[in-house]
This record gives structure tokens, C-alpha cells and sequence, in this order.
């Protein structure tokens, strides 16, 4: 059930049978229906699952997806994801996630709206408390979480919201950002290669892979390859990624940009010193992980390689950064935009970035060390990191 090898992770650090008995299970689920009247003739109904996979270090935190074919299994997952980034990164929260059973493209943004808000009443109980404290994921964005902002109005209660209202300059972009900072720090510290030196391709041109690919182009690497769910371009000069961007925010897609054409799955072979994955899950897996032929993987997406694939990347040594460190920028944003909300500072972008880039540095730098010395993958030294910080916690709160 839990995606995490406690069997494994075992080995090198102590972890209590009651801390894996907790951590190795969600704390609670919900699954419930969400539907709304929304003229004479039609009803939409959506599934909605919960998960508060775990709050020994603070409220779950953890986005709202809006995909047609989410389900309890992915939320849950999703979930689990978020304690182990919130522990390595190590920010005062739990793991959550919400997941909604509906094609946010087919919903206008009147019946979204009508839906969050539905949402909103149907949680309002553990929003207001801040037990659960959401934010955008797939699907979701920062009008959205204005919308539940505008319900309750408890600042604190959402984060992503937009600076307008209550959000933080620079949480858009955090993502990304963390992406990108991961990705430099990888050919500085791992590569030994020079942003100008080196070739990247990013899977994904949503919020985290445009973000990731503009700022990487402005730290001057070249960045080879794009792609969104219907392909993508690539030149092995490197592409002009500002010029994509600003196609991308004005068409909704790359869908159309002019240039060489690349399909997904070729973009994942090709030979570039890092790959960022920033799309979706599964995208790295037994039929794949053969080929690759980036010398370092930064996981944008939350899952994007399979159990299988990562054990094929391990033999073949290619160093995976795993997700819980390198997506974490927009949970540490998110952390920052609580803090915010609960002081009433203002905050400057240029703040957002330097806690982002710094938790992630902090964070970068033990996995590093800790890979080292044990002679484990990144994967395993980033979870034996923060298996360390859920066990104290849970010291800490007397629950073990
Ligand atoms: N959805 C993002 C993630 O998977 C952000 C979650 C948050 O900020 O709470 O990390």
C-alpha cells in the first residue's frame, strides 16, 4: 500500500515497528460525492476522495487534483508523498491531498467555481479548523483556491492563493524554481558541469515545467527539448524558451509552436546531462528506464518513475532526484504563504525564492552526504532523511 521501502530504509536508520505501523498507513480517508444543480436540465457529479495520510508534524497539507480519472488509490498516494516532502523539507505540516473525479476542461469556470464551493461546504468543518490546509495540484489553480479563501474567509486556511488575495509573490513559480534549483545543484555538485555547459530536457510546459524550463534557460543551459501531453519541440542548440513561454501562457498549450517536432516518450531518451520530468506519474518505468540516456533525472512530477524503473536506473547509475526534494518549492512556498497569512507580513517574491532555494539547498546537501557515505541512491538517502525527522516527531508528540 505505502510507496516507501521501510524494509529497506531499515537498514540504514532505526525506525520503531509502532513509526512504520503509522507511517506505512493513511490516518484517515473520505470518499464522497460532489454534486451540483447547475441549470434545469443538468447535474454534475463528482467523485471526491480526501486523505490525511499523515499530521504528527502539523495540519495535512497537501493540493487539490482535478483529473477525470483520479481515484482513492492516487489521492492516497499523493498523500503519502506530501508527509515525507514536508518532513525532508522539514516545514511544519502532515501530508494530505483531495482528489476530484471531473475533466476540469470540460467545466466552465462558473461550474468550477459552483464546485469548489460545494467542496467548501462539504469540508468546511476541518478547512476553518485547519486541519486540512489545500492548494492547487493538476487541475486546480489560484482562482480556485481564491474561491475557498472567499468562503471562509480565514486567510490561512489555502494556500496558492493569488497575491491579491491573500497569496505570496513568487508561489506560482516556486515550483518550478525548486525544480530548477535542484537541477543546478545537481550539475554543480553531482555533475561537476556548468549551467552553460549543459543540456536539459523537461517533460511537462504546465506551471512546473514552463517555470522549470524558463528559469533554467536563465541560468544559462540549454535546454533541448520540451513537451506537453500532446508532444513537444526540440532543438539541440537549445530552444527559445522565453518565446515558448509566452506562446504556451497565451494559447494554453505548446499545441501549434512553430519548430522540430518530438513525441514524449522520445523526449525521455534523449541524450542530455539533466531530464526533469514534470509532468505526470509512471512516466519512467521497466520498458523505458533501459534507454534513458540523461545522466541525472530531477523528478518534477510527484511519481514519475515506477518502482521498477528506479530499480533499472539504480543498476544503470544514473542519479534519480526524487520528487519529495525536487517539487517540494511549492509546498515550501505554500509554508511561507501560511506564515503570512498567520502573521499578516508582507512578503517580497525575492523572499519566497531564497526560502525555497534555501530548504531545498539544506535538504540537498544531507541527501548528498548521506548517499555517500551509505552508498544508497538519492531516492533511499532523501527518505532515510526524513523517516529520521517522522520518527522524532512522533517521539515528540508521545505517539510512539
Ligand atoms: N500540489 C503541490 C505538491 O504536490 C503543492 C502542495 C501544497 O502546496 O500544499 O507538492
Amino acid at each position: 500500500m505505502s510507496n516507501v521501502d521501510f524494509e529497506l530504509l531499515r537498514k540504514y536508520t532505526a525506525i520503531p515497528a509502532p513509526a512504520e505501523r503509522i507511517l506505512a498507513r493513511p490516518e484517515r480517508e473520505t470518499s464522497f460525492d460532489i454534486s451540483i444543480k447547475i441549470s434545469a436540465e443538468q447535474v454534475i457529479h463528482g467523485d471526491c476522495f480526501v486523505v490525511y495520510y499523515n499530521t504528527v508534524r502539523g495540519p495535512a497539507k497537501g493540493g487539490i487534483r482535478l483529473a477525470p480519472d483520479v481515484t482513492l488509490e492516487e489521492t492516497r498516494d499523493l498523500a503519502e508523498r506530501m508527509v515525507w516532502k514536508t518532513a525532508l523539507a522539514r516545514i511544519p505540516f502532515g501530508g494530505g491531498k483531495s482528489g476530484i473525479r471531473l475533466d476540469p476542461r470540460k467545466l466552465s469556470r462558473f461550474e468550477k467555481t459552483a464546485l469548489i464551493k460545494e467542496y467548501v461546504h462539504l469540508m468546511a468543518l476541518e478547512l476553518s479548523n485547519g486541519m486540512y490546509v489545500p492548494a492547487p495540484d493538476m487541475g486546480t489553480n489560484a482562482t480556485d483556491m481564491a474561491v475557498i479563501f472567499g468562503e471562509l474567509h480565514i486567510p490561512e486556511c489555502v494556500t496558492g492563493k493569488p497575491p491579491r488575495v491573500g497569496g505570496l509573490p513568487g508561489r506560482r513559480e516556486a515550483t518550478g524554481r525548486g525544480v530548477s534549483h535542484t537541477a543546478l545543484l545537481t550539475l554543480r555538485d553531482v555533475l561537476k558541469k556548468k549551467p552553460s555547459d549543459a543540456r536539459v530536457a523537461v517533460q511537462g510546459f504546465g506551471n512546473v515545467g514552463s517555470y522549470t524550463a524558463l528559469f533554467l534557460h536563465e541560468a544559462g543551459a540549454k535546454v533541448v527539448a520540451v513537451s506537453d501531453v500532446n508532444g513537444g519541440l526540440q532543438d539541440p542548440n537549445g530552444l527559445d524558451i522565453p518565446a515558448l513561454f509566452a506562446y504556451a501562457q497565451k494559447n494554453g498549450s505548446l499545441d501549434g509552436a512553430p519548430g522540430k517536432k518530438i513525441s514524449n516518450d522520445d523526449l525521455l531518451l534523449l541524450e542530455v546531462d539533466v531530464l526533469a520530468p514534470c509532468a505526470k506519474e509512471d512516466q519512467i518505468h521497466g520498458e523505458n528506464a533501459g534507454k534513458i540516456r540523461a545522466a541525472a533525472i530531477v523528478e518534477g512530477a510527484n511519481g514519475p518513475t515506477t518502482p521498477e524503473g528506479d530499480k533499472i536506473l539504480n543498476k544503470r547509475k544514473i542519479f534519480a532526484v526524487p520528487d519529495i526534494l525536487t517539487n517540494a518549492g511549492g509546498v515550501i512556498a505554500s509554508y511561507v504563504e501560511w506564515r503570512q497569512a498567520k502573521s499578516g507580513a508582507i512578503t517580497a517574491k525575492e523572499e519566497t525564492f531564497q526560502v525555497v532555494e534555501e530548504r531545498i539547498g539544506i535538504a540537498f546537501d544531507d541527501m548528498v552526504k548521506l548517499a555517500r557515505a551509505k552508498k544508497i541512491p538519492f531516492r533511499t538517502a532523501c527518505q532515510v532523511s526524513a523517516a529520521e525527522e517522522l520518527v522524532s516527531s512522533l517521539v515528540d508528540r508521545d505517539w510512539i
